[in-house]
């Protein structure tokens, strides 16, 4: 039987590297393409990066497809306050390895694979250890002190190059490596396929996760404050569609949810959201809202309810949801443009006009 997916190689005769990958034969670096941000709010430029000697453990993959995430517009506004310029995003990529440290595990050169948030951890905490490296207190973000994918190439610890199933949608697949993750994992850590679940916020998080849900099994609220989105949400499988501004509408819906995963990053009506969680339900919240959420602990107590929250996730969960993605047909909705229009995509992820995810195709 043909194995279903490409998973990474047991042989190691392939990963040296190739000299042409890493510099002249001198061992000169060579300089790759990239689009860099010079400071906060500045547009991209294309300049060309020394990148210095593959690490031992790193392998460099040529970028095919990223996609933009709304946190890479966060990070470029520095709005977290933890940004670092001059900036490379770009953290949803998917390409082609091209060079291969010599220490660097079961990856194989020309092989496709993934980089997400991710792009490594220290592999020896006990968060890595236990199969949790997105916890790892080393993790290393792919956008934050590193380079990330909006380039003509980009590098990664072997860990966190994800290996890609066969049926993949490649243009499309890129939003699954930060965005699909990111509500996938909630799902599986949490929900039961006889589930009833509510999607808070219908945009380029909320939409992977209306599909992942309804294909898990569940019954699929989605809440969303634009009536414009409601046949949309339906199409992507939500069974019922409610409007988030309507504080009438969500408290008819009391005790009704196993599982709320908000996706939002703007204040919503928390007490009216909570108050739809059944007994033992719990609110499970990947949006970055910036302002605090209230909670009256009685509502919580007495229902013996739970709120939580996750950043995206390991490895082996981020292989997991492209297996999934690809045999049950799941890939975002999409709008492309050329990496040379970086900044024109950037003004149209602002707008929020975006549906419901953009995607760069390289194009140096
Ligand atoms: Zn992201
Ligand atoms: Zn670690």
């Amino acid at each position: 039987m043909k194995a279903p997916t490409q998973a990474r190689s047991e042989q190691s005769a392939e990963l040296k590297p190739r000299p042409s990958d890493l510099g002249d034969s001198r061992g000169v670096p060579i300089k790759h393409q990239a689009w860099v941000a010079k400071g906060a709010k500045q547009p991209f430029v294309l300049e060309a990066l020394e990148f210095g000697a593959l690490g031992d453990e790193d392998v460099e993959v040529a970028v095919e497809h990223c996609g933009l995430c709304h946190s890479d517009l966060s990070v470029l506004n520095n709005e977290w306050g933890v940004s670092q310029y001059p900036a490379v995003l770009g953290h949803e990529v998917i390409g082609r390895v091209t060079g291969a440290g010599p220490n660097a595990k079961g990856i194989q050169v020309g092989q496709r694979v993934g980089v997400g948030w991710n792009s490594g951890s220290c592999m020896h905490c006990r968060q890595c250890m236990s199969g949790s490296q997105h916890l790892c207190p080393q993790v290393q973000p792919t956008i934050v002190g590193h380079r990330g994918g909006f380039a003509s190439h980009v590098r990664t610890h072997w860990a966190w190059a994800i290996p890609l199933p066969e049926g993949l949608k490649l243009p499309e697949a890129g939003p699954l490596l930060c965005g699909g993750i990111t509500v996938f994992a909630p799902l599986s850590m949490h929900a039961k396929p006889t589930d009833r679940v509510g999607i808070v916020g219908i945009g380029g998080l909320g939409h992977m996760a209306v599909k992942f849900a309804a294909a898990y099994g569940c019954e699929v609220t989605a809440f969303t404050s634009s009536e414009s989105k409601f046949d949309e949400a339906r199409g992507f499988g939500a069974h019922h569609v409610v409007s988030s501004r309507d504080s009438a509408a969500i408290n008819k819906l009391a005790g009704a949810f196993d599982l709320l995963i908000s996706t939002v990053n703007v204040p919503l009506d928390w007490d009216a959201i909570i108050g739809t969680l059944a007994p033992n339900g719990r609110l499970h919240v990947v949006g970055a809202v910036l302002e605090p959420i209230p909670v009256a602990a009685f509502s919580l107590i007495m229902k013996q309810r739970g709120i939580s929250g996750s950043p995206t996730g390991a490895p082996v969960a981020i292989q997991s949801m492209l297996e999934f993605a690809a045999r049950h047909d799941i890939a975002p909705q999409t709008e492309h443009f050329p990496m040379s229009r970086i900044n024109e995509a950037f003004a149209r992820l602002e707008s929020g006009k975006a549906r419901y995810r953009i995607v760069l195709d390289a194009d140096f």
